[in-house]
């Protein structure tokens, strides 16, 4: 096992193999984000956010630019048919890639206002998605196109793609960013990261109970992650969360437990879960993605 492992707490080392180790896959990004694992070609679809690029990044062909420019293109996931669908900053929306390759927007208005510029998304089992829409890209050049608030806030939203309803079904979030369901999908957990901004706010990852597959309850502070803030997370089969930060991936127990940190040489952003047994953790990170192999699973679709 690495000595780039720390480990506060016993159950952290069932989850990793003995010759679990942090790889470097590529680099050249200037803000990497969003990446999604697609087991049909062993690769993974990643976001350049900053610099307007979607990457693409296969053990056989390396990594490439696949569209550019991405629209400041943030949050990827896939939707229960496989479908590549993202949180596009610069046109405000919930995009999705057609199987002819067109991109599509899903949904950019809640009460028939625009929305702010949704960063991260989760796909539900039930094919709803998930998504926070806090103002980075209306704040920040490199984030987006920059444009009017119009909405209230910057809410969570469950947007349902079959029937085109849309709710803000979290409000009391300063800047949300990243979520992930707990494995049997009755908590959700979301990330604050309005510290980037205001360096007395938040730095947190919050649970919520989850109620008839659309409604949130009884919000509460889960972790409190530092240095730096937890930007986009994961969970294993296990309940367990695995989180972005300043200097790390950070492991939490269900109980919230601070199991340790893999250390990352720069700044991570975000995670997921892939390999052909889902048990390949890729982390993307300022400048670069990186793969980790553990002896845990991820739970997401597909
Ligand atoms: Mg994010």
């Amino acid at each position: 096992m690495s000595e780039a492992i720390e480990i506060y707490d016993d159950r952290l080392k069932n989850l990793l193999l003995p010759d679990s180790k942090l790889q470097k896959l590529a680099d050249g990004a200037v803000h990497g984000e969003g990446p999604v694992y697609f087991h049909e070609d062993d690769s993974v679809i990643w976001s350049d956010a900053h610099d307007n690029r979607l990457l693409r990044w296969s053990p056989t062909e390396g990594n490439q630019v696949i569209r550019q420019p991405s629209h400041y293109q943030s949050g990827n996931y896939r939707d229960l048919q496989g479908r590549l669908v993202a949180c596009s900053q610069g046109q405000r929306a919930i995009i999705r890639r057609e199987d002819n390759g067109e991109w599509r927007v899903l949904v950019d208005r809640y009460q028939g206002k625009r929305l702010n510029s949704p960063n991260d998304l989760v796909v539900k089992s039930d094919g709803t998605i998930w998504f926070s829409d806090p103002t980075f890209g209306l704040t920040y050049e490199n984030q987006g196109y920059g444009g009017e608030q119009e909405q209230a806030g910057d809410f969570v939203y469950r947007f349902d793609p079959k029937t085109g309803e849309i709710d803000a079904v979290i409000k009391e979030m300063a800047k949300p960013n990243g979520l992930a369901f707990s494995p049997d999908e009755n908590l959700l957990y979301v990330s604050d990261t309005s510290a980037v901004e205001h360096p007395q706010q938040h730095h947190y990852i919050r649970v919520y109970q989850v109620v008839d597959n659309r409604y949130i309850k009884e919000g509460r502070v889960f972790a409190i992650i530092e240095p730096g803030e937890p930007d986009g997370f994961r969970v294993d089969i296990h309940g367990n969360v695995f989180t972005s930060s300043a200097d790390s991936v950070q492991v939490y127990a269900p109980d919230g437990t601070h199991l340790g940190k893999i250390f990352v040489p720069e700044l991570s952003t975000n995670l997921t879960f892939g390999g052909r047994d889902k048990n390949i953790l890729f982390i993307t990170a300022k400048t670069s993605l990186y793969a980790i192999a553990l002896n845990t699973k991820g739970v997401q679709q597909p």
